[in-house]
Formats: C-alpha cells, structure tokens, sequence
C-alpha cells in the first residue's frame, strides 16, 4: 500500500526558488503522489540539536551527502536558539554543525526529515496534501487536484487557511520566501479568493460564539462549502466536516451526521488514502452512523467518541 507515483515526478531547476519537484505526466487527484521514510525523526524537542547531530552521524555516507545538498537557511531566531541550547556563540559552533541544524530547520515537517520531499515548494493554494501515515511510518503526499505535465508539485509550508495575503507573507518570513504562488499573484481570481478566506476566518470567530447547535451546524456546512469551492484541501477542510458532523449529532440529525461523515471519509481517503489510521477509523464509524441512522442498529458508543476527538 505504500506505493507511489514517483516514476510520474523529478527534480528540475525552479525559477526564484532554487530546485522543486515538477510531474512528468499528468496526474490525477487522489494519487498517492510520494510515500517517503523519513531520513531523519527527532520526535522531542529536548536537546534537539544534540539529536539532529546523532542522527546525522548514523546516516550512511551517501545520505549524508544528500543532507548536505538541501536548501540550508539560518534566520536569527535559529541562531539564537542554536546558542540557547549547545550554551556557545553560534561562531564558535563547528562549521559542519551550523550546516547540519541550518539544513534540518529549513527543511523539517515538524518531527521528520525527507529525502525527495525536502524538494517540495510552498505554495498557498498547494496541489499535494502532506500527513505522516503511521502504519506505513512514511510520510504521504497526495494529489488534492488534477495535476498537469509539468506542473510543479507543492505543499503549504504554514497553516493559513483564513489568512490574507499580508498575513501569510509574514508567516512565510522565516523561510525567506516573497511568495509568487498562484494564489498570491494579483488576477480578479485571487481577489475573490482573498475575500472568502476573510470570510473563513469572520465565520471561524462566529462558530466560537454560534448561540445554537443549529447555528454552528449552518457555520460549518458554509465553511466547509467555501473551502472546496476554493480547492483549498487542507487539514482545516477536514475539521469543518467533522464539526458539521458533530453539530448534526448534537441535533439528533443521523441523516445529516451521516453525510458529512461520508464527506469526511472521502476527504481523509483523498489526501491521506485509505491506509492511514484516521481514514480506518472513520470508515468504521460511518458503517456504524450508516447502521444506525437506517435503524438497524442502537447507537455505538465509539461514534461519540469520535465526534468528541478534535475536543469541543
Ligand atoms: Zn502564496
């Protein structure tokens, strides 16, 4: 199951951004683009930079190697925190080691390093959904859309949904990108778009102060339907159709729970494939909501449960 398409994708040269990944051959939405084992995890952030320098030294020569070509940044706040922990000025620090953490922080998805994926550029309104899949212990990429020939593929480096242009510029600072995305260029298109990622984010502030089940329920169901319209599938789509779900159970409405249940399987299987251990689960559970919304079954416990995961 840990097979990808990554026959269909190379490395090339991208313009202003140094190397990124491009497809070969059209690829269509849902694909398992890339499944990737992580070259390097460091999972606690204590003594970090100590771990990094471990795990470098165990990788074999030729990995080694191929860290040392990745993008290799050093903003001052890695500085600063470099200095923090190794208790050293940051030029009495060994060359090769500044190189090391600079390389691990430029290019980190959070706990885990990749090969192939650290090629992989920003973008606002990426095609490729990234999540790490537990049962594979792999790093997975998928195509959220169709993909043309040599387009390149690109993941968002921030979580910025409901932020405007302005906003995400910031939070892509400290990689140091001027962001050219395809949603950051200025086309009637995107100034449209930047007006419902506005209203993303008015109708998140209204969810938190919805006075009714009903409410939240209809705050959701609009967001949920703006986000896809917006061909923004990112984790936040995934919470929208789990809150709608939430609130239809709150209702009593099983019809209701069912169908954004079934929409947040179809997203989960989508962008993260039917192996990965919350794609399980809900599949489970919209047996169990199918079974009892048709009254063939009492209501199971485990689907309150899984309402209640994302803690409202
Ligand atoms: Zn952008």
């Amino acid at each position: 199951m840990s097979q990808d398409a990554r026959h269909l994708i190379e490395i090339r040269p991208a313009p202003g951004k140094g190397l990124g990944l491009f497809t070969k051959e059209r690829i269509p939405q849902g694909i398992r683009v890339l499944a990737e084992s992580p070259i390097i995890s460091i999972l606690s952030n204590r003594n970090q930079c100590s771990s990094v320098f471990r795990a470098f030294k165990n990788l074999t020569t030729l990995q080694q190697t191929e860290f040392l070509t990745l993008c290799c940044r050093t903003p001052e706040s890695l500085k600063r925190k470099v200095e923090t922990e190794l208790k050293r000025d940051w030029q009495q620090i060994p060359e090769i080691h500044r190189d090391i953490i600079s390389i691990w922080s430029a290019n980190t998805y959070v706990y885990y390093m990749y090969l192939l994926a650290s090629r992989i550029n920003h973008s606002c309104l990426p095609n490729l959904y990234y999540r790490f899949n537990e049962n594979l212990d792999m790093g997975t990429f998928h195509a959220v859309r169709d993909i043309e020939k040599d387009e390149e593929l690109t993941i968002s480096y921030i979580n910025a949904t409901n932020h405007m242009k302005h906003q995400r510029q910031d939070d892509l600072e400290s990689w140091g990108i001027e962001c050219q995305c395809l949603a950051c260029v200025d086309t009637d298109r995107n100034r449209r778009g930047e007006e419902n990622r506005a209203k993303l984010y008015d109708l998140e502030q209204v969810l938190t102060s919805a006075p009714s089940y009903k409410a939240c329920l209809q705050v959701a169901e609009k967001m949920a339907v703006i986000q896809r319209d917006e061909g923004l599938w990112t984790r936040d789509l995934g919470i929208c159709y789990h809150t709608a779900a939430y609130y239809s159970l709150k209702l009593g409405n099983r019809k209701s729970a069912l169908k954004w249940a079934e929409e947040e399987m179809k997203y989960n299987i989508m962008c993260m494939g039917a192996d990965h251990p919350d794609s399980e689960e809900v599949i489970l559970i919209v047996g169990r909501l199918r079974a009892w919304a048709e009254g063939s079954t009492p209501f199971h416990p485990s689907i309150m449960a899984w309402c209640d995961k994302y803690g409202y």
